[in-house]
């Protein structure tokens, strides 16, 4: 039988010979129960009172949580090791009330687990000499794109470091130059791409970092002929979380290095099947491993076994913000019209702008229509803009309602 790639990563990097659902378990508890005990010889440690021993996995539910707001105000109370190990650090500014700056820190071991998950997941569309276009930040060494560069060059394949902030008429003179098969970038930006430039050479996609609202996936699994590989992650788990593997059904968690439960609204754990909040406690990071973060991802722990045949949990691949994400609603509606290239909000008091960049014509009617029950209460102007320059540059970063 073939063994799934998620597999191969766990059995290699943990030196397992089988990996059935119990001998993952049994890994994560060992896992936690050596990460407990080193929190009790920290001296300056978030967790001073957690136990140093759990029985069982079952009794991780009695840990308390951990936030954002925890992050942001003890940056350095979560580091397990020396700042001379940490290789990289990233910020930004939490949504919660502090205003201050979450760090995640991250030692060269953490990263380079990163890229063996990148690997397996890149593995399954990207092959020996085939050129991968990836349009995601490249924010220096050991950034989000650095990395998969990183896990392409591995797996023998070409990476073409585009970047993530790049206009049309660049996208166009790569497709005819560069002859990329696959992409790796933000969801909306591929369908912007493939519907501004075609899809030339391009015949796979893996889509990450951000929602991927159900009428982009469909538009651009339609145009490109071949299923999108969607991938989850969050820089609590070194950029990199789970991966789809080749039944698209969810996407494989790594569980060697993260336990995830899903909890409802009162912080009660949820069983498998139902829909609440990502928690994960991360067992596997180095430089800042984390008890039951909650991520603020509405997602779900899948309940039945993946058609490939691995024993590793799966997230379903409808995986967006916990409070309503009303850019990805939006974008869901916008994107089912067939010239929609792009189109960004802003919202004051009352009042929503949408600018849209198109290629053909646009019923003004429908579209308000189709945004009114998201924006209720609103009136809603469009702004059209004819794509003709091709200058104009892919959205940048997460989508957002910019708010006034
Ligand atoms: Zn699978």
């Amino acid at each position: 039988m073939n063994v799934s790639r998620i597999d191969e990563m766990i059995m290699r990097l943990e030196g397992l010979d089988s990996l059935e659902r119990q001998d993952i378990e049994e890994l994560q508890l060992k896992k936690l129960n050596a990460l407990l005990m080193r929190f009790k010889e920290l001296p300056h440690t978030f967790y001073p009172d957690l136990p140093a021993h759990l029985e069982s996995l079952s009794d991780l539910c009695k840990l308390p949580f951990t936030t954002d707001e925890d992050l942001a105000c003890n940056p350095g109370s979560f580091l397990t090791g020396s700042q001379s190990e940490i290789e990289r650090v990233l910020s930004d500014a939490t949504s919660g009330t502090t205003g201050s700056q979450k760090r995640v820190f991250y030692t060269a071991k953490d990263l380079e687990n990163t890229v063996e998950l990148f690997k397996a997941g890149l593995g399954e569309l990207v092959f020996p000499g085939s050129r991968t276009m990836i349009c995601m930040p490249f924010s220096g060494p050991n950034g989000l794109g650095d990395l998969i560069a990183k896990a392409i060059e591995a797996l023998g394949a070409v990476p073409l470091k585009i970047g993530s902030y790049v206009n049309y008429s660049e996208l166009a003179r790569v497709l005819e130059r560069e002859n990329p098969d696959t992409f790796v970038g933000f969801p909306t930006n591929l369908l912007s791409l493939l519907r501004a430039c075609g899809k030339g050479s391009l015949k796979r996609a893996l889509v990450s970092a951000d929602a991927c609202p159900g009428s982009v996936t469909d538009a651009s699994e339609d145009i490109l002929g071949t299923a999108l590989f969607p991938h989850y992650g969050s820089r609590e788990m070194a950029l990199g979380g789970a991966i789809c593997c080749p039944a698209h059904e969810g996407m494989h968690l790594r569980e060697n290095h993260c336990i995830a439960e899903i909890v409802g609204e009162n912080g009660e754990v949820l069983p498998r099947g139902e829909y609440g909040e990502l928690v994960i406690t991360t067992i596997g990071m180095q430089a800042m491993p984390l008890i039951r973060y909650r991520t603020g991802d509405r997602a779900v722990i899948l309940k039945d076994p993946c058609p490939c045949g691995s024993s590793v949990l799966r997230l379903g691949a409808d995986i967006s913000r916990l409070n309503e994400d009303k850019a990805a609603l939006a974008d869901n509606e916008m994107f089912k019209f067939s010239s929609v290239i792009d189109c960004s909000y802003k919202l004051e008091e009352h009042a929503l702008s949408v600018d849209i960049i198109h290629n053909g014509p646009i019923d003004r009617t429908a579209v308000i229509s189709s945004l009114s029950p998201i924006f209720p209460d609103c009136e809603i102007t469009l702004d059209l803009t004819g794509f003709s320059s091709a200058l104009y540059p892919l959205y940048k970063g997460k989508r957002i309602i910019m708010q006034e």
